[in-house]
């Protein structure tokens, strides 16, 4: 189905596909137009699967970065969890230590203070 249309240049009739006159060469705007929306309209299809394309990557690769930020997020909590736990053992420890060099300052033992403390 192949319209015809007539040249507004030479009055030649020709099929409206054709860009240009095939005998003047005069262009006609119709066409043009068609032609330049084909083109634009390539250019979208193109970004359209670009787009999608890249859409996909980009998901899977949030995907992946989401995993990894969760699995770094979990060592670190752990991490963090195991220090301060071995922080609280250490002051412990610290604290019996301070109390033993106290005591022993002052010239008593454990051992005394626990006899002091059954004597009572
Ligand atoms: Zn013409």
């Amino acid at each position: 189905m192949s319209k015809k249309i007539i040249c507004s240049s030479c009055g030649a009739e020709y099929e409206e596909h054709l860009v240009r006159c095939p005998y003047c060469g005069t262009a006609t705007l119709n066409a043009e137009e068609n032609e330049y929306m084909g083109k634009l309209e390539d250019v979208r299809k193109d970004l359209e699967d670009y787009s999608g394309e890249g859409e996909k990557q980009v998901k899977s690769k949030v995907g992946k970065t989401i995993i990894i930020v969760i699995l770094v997020m979990i060592i670190i909590a752990a991490l963090i969890l195991g220090s301060i736990f071995l922080d609280w053992l250490g002051r412990q420890r610290d604290k019996n230590n301070r109390k033993d060099e106290f005591l022993n300052n002052q010239g008593i033992t454990t051992s005394m203070l626990e006899e002091t403390y059954y004597e009572m």
